[in-house]
C-alpha cells in the first residue's frame, strides 16, 4: 500500500478544481480524476444541460455553468459566478481544425476557441490567483503545437495548440514568484468525440504511435492530477507529451 506521506504529495483534498469543456472527454475524465484525488469541483462548457448531466455523474455536489471560452464577457461571467478564484484550472475546452481549405472563419473560430479561449481564462482567473499568491494552471494543448501529425496540417487548430504552449511558458515565467505554477499537458491521439468526427484516420494514428493505439482519457487525466498536485511543486512552465510515444519519431 501506499505510504500516506507520499499520498499527501498528491492529494488534492480542501482545493477548489475549474475544468473547462468538462462536460465529457477528456474533459470529463480530468473531472473526475481531480475528484477522486479530492478536489471540489466547477465544469464549465457550452451547453449547460449536458455539463449538468456530467458534473450529477461525477459527484452530487459539483457544479455546472454555461461558459464561452471564446468570449471574454462570458469568462468574467462565470468567475463571477463562481465566487472565490479556484485553486486550480484546467483549460480544457477545445474544438477540432477543418479537413478542407482553412477559411477565414474557419482559422478566426479554431483560434477563438483553442487560443483566445485560454487566453481569456487566464488573463481573468490566473491574474485574480497571482493577487491572492497561490493557483495552479494545467492547459490541455497537443502534440499538434509541436509536430505536424500525419493527416492533420490543418494550420488553425496546429498554430492555435503551439500558442497554447507558448501562453503555458509565457504565464509560469510571468507568475512564477507569485505562487502560480502553469504547465500544459500535450496529448497524443485519444478517442473522443473530437476524433471519432475523423473516424477514417484512427488506424493510421495508432501505427504511427510507438505504442501502437490510441491513449485513453484516464492516461491524460493522471498527467494532469500529477501537474495540479503538490507531487510537481518545482515543475512550471513544462509542455508534458502524453503520446504514447507518437512524438519520439
Ligand atoms: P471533445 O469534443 O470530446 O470535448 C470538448 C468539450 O469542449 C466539449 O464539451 C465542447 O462542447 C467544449 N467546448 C467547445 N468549444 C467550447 C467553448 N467555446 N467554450 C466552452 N466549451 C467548449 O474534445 P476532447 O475531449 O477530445 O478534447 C479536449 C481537449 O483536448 C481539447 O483542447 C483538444 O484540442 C485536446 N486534444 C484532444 C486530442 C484527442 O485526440 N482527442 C488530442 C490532443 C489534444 P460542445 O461539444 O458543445 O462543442
Amino acid at each position: 500500500m501506499m505510504h500516506p506521506d507520499l499520498m499527501k504529495r498528491f492529494d488534492l483534498t480542501g482545493r477548489s478544481a475549474l475544468v473547462t469543456g468538462g462536460a465529457q472527454g477528456i474533459g470529463l475524465e480530468i473531472a473526475r480524476t481531480l475528484r477522486m484525488a479530492g478536489a471540489s469541483l466547477t465544469l464549465a462548457d457550452l451547453d449547460l444541460d449536458t455539463a449538468r448531466k456530467a458534473a450529477a455523474g461525477v459527484g452530487p455536489d459539483v457544479d455546472a455553468f454555461h461558459c464561452d471560452v471564446a468570449d471574454p464577457q462570458s469568462v468574467r461571467d462565470l468567475a463571477a459566478s463562481i465566487g472565490p478564484c479556484p485553486d486550480i484550472l484546467v483549460n480544457n475546452a477545445g474544438v477540432p481544425g477543418k479537413t478542407r481549405d482553412t477559411s477565414d472563419d474557419d482559422w478566426r473560430f479554431v483560434i477563438s476557441v483553442n487560443l483566445d479561449g485560454v487566453f481569456n481564462c487566464c488573463s481573468t482567473i490566473g491574474t485574480a490567483m497571482a493577487e491572492r499568491g497561490s493557483g495552479n494552471i494545467v492547459n490541455i494543448g497537443s502534440i499538434c503545437g509541436s509536430i505536424v501529425a500525419k493527416l492533420q496540417s490543418d494550420p488553425a487548430y496546429n498554430a492555435s495548440k503551439a500558442g497554447v504552449h507558448m501562453l503555458t511558458k509565457s504565464y509560469a515565467c510571468k507568475w512564477a514568484k507569485s505562487g502560480v505554477r502553469v504547465n500544459a499537458v500535450a496529448p497524443g491521439y485519444v478517442a473522443t468525440k473530437m476524433t471519432n468526427d475523423s473516424n477514417d484516420n484512427i488506424s493510421t494514428w495508432a501505427e504511427l504511435t510507438p505504442i501502437g493505439r490510441l491513449g485513453r482519457t484516464e492516461e491524460i487525466a493522471n498527467a494532469v492530477q500529477f501537474l495540479a498536485s503538490d507531487a510537481s511543486s518545482y515543475v512550471t512552465g513544462t509542455v508534458l507529451p502524453v503520446d504514447g510515444g507518437y512524438t519520439i519519431w
